[in-house]
């Protein structure tokens, strides 16, 4: 079940009349050696880790889930949608507060599951927890999203990148989110190829976003960019979905996103020598925290 691009794992899809998570199950058990239910099992626990970040963020006392510069505005969202007319409506702000959450977990040093970095955490618990909750699916539907959401993951980390410092945030949120809008696709029953295109516009929509941390933390802009992530995946999904089609194929996004992080300056990958960063109030912060210029 060897593939290294988009047009290879559907033609297996196709040729075998399976699945995208059936083929990156059969993978993962081959390179693991493990059997279905073991990796089944394995998945399950990492969604459990997930689920747990998103409640701990929403639960704890906020001192406990505070970095330098973020910690708390996940209870605020969640506040907001209970208590007034949500602007995204409440299954995007439940996802958005979702995504915030386990950032906070993150930068409290909680435990997250990096997937597919620490950076980018928080979209696929969010795009998970929030699509099961709304159209109540069970946990092996889940996983199956998971598993689908790994082997768009592979194919963008091996064609491509998923590093911040190496191609940007768009190699981080936007693999993270190309990632989730694959898994979308599948809880809801889409096809492989749907699964693609919504990779595909989600990839395409975060194309060029630098990485510029400000004091050299995972912090601020990468929390609200988890965010962004997240409702991005969703709109990409839906899109997918309603039969909407990337006019650009999946393949050649992801590609592209690679030569794009290659183009971008170092000061726009991780070094923090660039974008928000360097903004006169990214400085006093940095100074604040660090006590250096
Ligand atoms: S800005 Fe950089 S460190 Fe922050 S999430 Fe994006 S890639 Fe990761």
């Amino acid at each position: 079940m060897h593939y290294k691009s988009g047009i290879e794992l559907l033609s297996i899809c196709n040729e075998n009349n399976m699945s995208i998570y059936d083929v990156a199950l059969i993978n993962e058990c081959r390179s693991s050696s493990l059997s279905e239910h073991q990796v089944y099992e394995k998945m399950l626990t990492y969604f459990e880790i997930m689920k747990t970040s998103i409640k701990k963020g929403l639960d704890e006392n906020e001192k406990n889930i505070k970095g330098f510069m973020i910690g708390g505005e996940a209870k605020k969202i969640k506040n907001y949608y209970e208590n007034n007319k949500s602007v995204c409506g409440k299954t995007m702000s439940k996802a958005i507060s979702y995504a915030l959450s386990v950032m906070e977990v993150n930068v409290s040093m909680g435990r997250i599951v990096a997937c597919p970095t620490a950076g980018s955490c928080g979209v696929l618990p969010a795009v998970l927890l929030t699509i099961m909750e709304k159209f109540s699916l069970d946990e092996q539907t889940v996983i199956k999203g998971l598993l689908t959401s790994s082997a768009v993951g592979i194919i963008i980390g091996k064609n491509a990148s998923l590093s911040g410092a190496e191609g940007g945030c768009q190699a981080e949120i936007g693999s993270a989110s190309a990632m989730a809008a694959a898994a979308v696709v599948e809880m809801l029953g889409g096809t492989p190829e749907q699964a693609l295109h919504a990779s595909a516009i989600a990839l395409k929509n975060l194309m060029g976003l630098v990485c510029d941390p400000v004091a050299g933390l995972v912090e601020a802009p990468c929390a609200k960019r988890n965010a962004i992530g997240t409702s991005n995946a969703m709109i990409a999904a839906e899109m997918a979905l309603a039969g909407i089609e990337s006019i650009i194929p999946f393949d050649e996004v992801v590609i592209a996103m690679g030569k794009v992080g290659k183009m971008l300056p170092v000061a726009l990958r991780e070094t923090s020598e660039g974008g928000i960063a360097t903004t006169p109030t990214g400085k006093k912060l940095k100074k604040q925290i660090f006590g250096v210029k």
